[in-house]
């Protein structure tokens, strides 16, 4: 694979960019793999992209169904940051923000990481004395996080209308080192370092069956034929239900649709992230302009990938008070995607009830900021069999009562 570099591209421009190659490559599947990825979404590239750089396993399939990056990572809000409350958590979305900061360097591929600071507001004492424990717990846990008060708010964000008259601002929650990144450069960047170093990633190929013998899986069936595997990795999101139900377990994972919108391009306005948890709202604004916007998720169990009218007006009409300047802009574009909710709101990596069939999933509405993260942990998972920062989130927490409340931080943020 040839780098990518400023000589690069000047190179190119002087041979009408004919030279550039395939950034991955589109191969046909083998009969076998040591190890078979199910779900080309950026958690699933992450898991592969880890297995070959940390542990050298580079016999390794990534089975997407659709296109790479289609699903979730392709459609989220790109919102990273890791001010979570328990600590399992804040060590793993702490390890995939700090991986985000190098991961353009990483893959030789320009993930648009964008460091520019999100804040939480505070809109009910309720959410003040909830965001001032996490502050505190941050603390702790190594976590640069801090609670600023409203003029500090309205000095960040000249567009915030601090003085609402049913949500005023009490304040925020500020990540300094928080940001977003371009969710498809994510998928693409690993992507194409994976297929660098000879795995294959394989889109429009669904798998419809896994194999087992003697309790160990063995292969899978997919609609271009049955592939023998040494070890299952199943990293489809929205879809896990379906994948566990082929691999003849059950996970307590919930599939609902989660969208957004964003409007037309506007002049910048906005360098920083928005949250408004308790009117079920956040913006910020894409290099491109668009001001981007998402809201909660449907109330009820769904698979439909696409928005809807009534949550355009319900999350719009909930920001309108805070942000009064946005009843002046067309909307663009609005979509969904199908997020798996778990009961406390924190993600499964786990191996499962079948040997060598291992888990990651129940991300919900927050797992774009943790994709190197997760894949950086799932990957140790699976090479090892253990790692320290999927300790806590293995399915049996649900059998033992150990959850990991994360309902404040992650129940409708992002
Ligand atoms: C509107 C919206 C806004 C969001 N905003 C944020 C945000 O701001 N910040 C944040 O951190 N997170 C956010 N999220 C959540 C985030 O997008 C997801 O948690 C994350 O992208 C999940 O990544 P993934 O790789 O696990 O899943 P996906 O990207 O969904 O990948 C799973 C892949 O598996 C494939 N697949 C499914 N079934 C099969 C099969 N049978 N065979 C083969 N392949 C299959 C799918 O096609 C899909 O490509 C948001 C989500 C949505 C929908």
């Amino acid at each position: 694979m040839k780098r990518y570099s400023a000589f690069a591209i000047a190179r190119e421009a002087f041979r009408q960019h004919s030279g550039w190659q395939r950034a991955w490559a589109s191969p046909e599947p083998r009969n076998h793999y040591d190890i078979v990825i199910v779900g080309a979404g950026g958690h699933g590239l992450a898991t592969a992209y880890y297995l070959g750089k940390r542990f050298g396993l580079t016999n390794v399939a990534v089975i997407e169904k659709g296109w790479l990056g289609g699903g979730n990572t392709g459609r989220n809000t790109t919102i990273i940051r890791s001010n979570y409350l328990q600590d399992p958590s804040a060590a793993l979305y702490e390890k995939s923000r700090a991986l985000f900061e190098t991961l353009s360097q990483d893959l030789n591929y320009n993930i648009m990481f964008s460091p520019r600071g999100v804040m939480m507001l505070a809109q009910t004492e309720h959410e003040k004395r909830g965001y001032l424990r996490t502050e505190r717990a941050n603390a702790l846990q190594g976590v640069d996080t801090r609670f600023i008060q409203p003029s500090e708010v309205k000095r960040l964000v000249p567009i915030i209308n601090i003085h609402g008259p049913r949500y005023p601002v009490l304040g925020a929650l500020w990540q300094e080192r928080a940001g977003t990144a371009r969710h498809d450069a994510v998928a693409w960047g690993l992507a194409r370092a994976c297929s660098a170093m000879g795995m294959h990633v394989i889109e429009q190929c669904a798998v419809t069956g896994v194999e087992s013998a003697n309790g160990a899986v063995s292969a899978v069936n997919t609609t271009k034929g049955r592939i023998t595997c040494g070890k299952l990795g199943i990293v489809v999101a929205g879809h896990s239900g379906a994948l566990a139900d082929m691999a003849g377990f059950r996970l307590p994972i919930e599939s609902v649709a989660l969208q957004a919108l964003v409007s037309e391009p506007i002049k910048p306005c906005m360098d920083v992230v928005v949250m408004a948890n308790t009117v079920h709202g956040y913006l910020s604004q894409s290099d491109k302009g668009e001001m981007v916007i998402g809201g909660g998720a449907d109330g009820f169990n769904n698979y439909t990938q696409r928005g809807s009218w009534q949550h355009v007006e319900e999350t719009v009409r909930a920001l309108v008070e805070t942000f009064p300047m946005i009843s002046r802009l067309k909307m663009l574009r609005q979509w969904g995607g199908i997020v798996d909710m778990t009961g406390d709101r924190s993600p499964i990596l786990s191996k499962t009830p079948l040997d060598n069939c291992f888990i990651n999933c129940g991300w919900g509405t927050g797992g774009f900021k943790a994709t190197p993260g997760s894949g950086w942990a799932m990957a140790e998972l699976m090479a090892r069999g253990h790692s320290p920062l999927t300790d806590a989130f293995s399915l049996n927490r649900f059998r033992e009562g150990r959850f990991i409340d994360e309902s404040v931080a992650a129940g409708v943020a992002h």
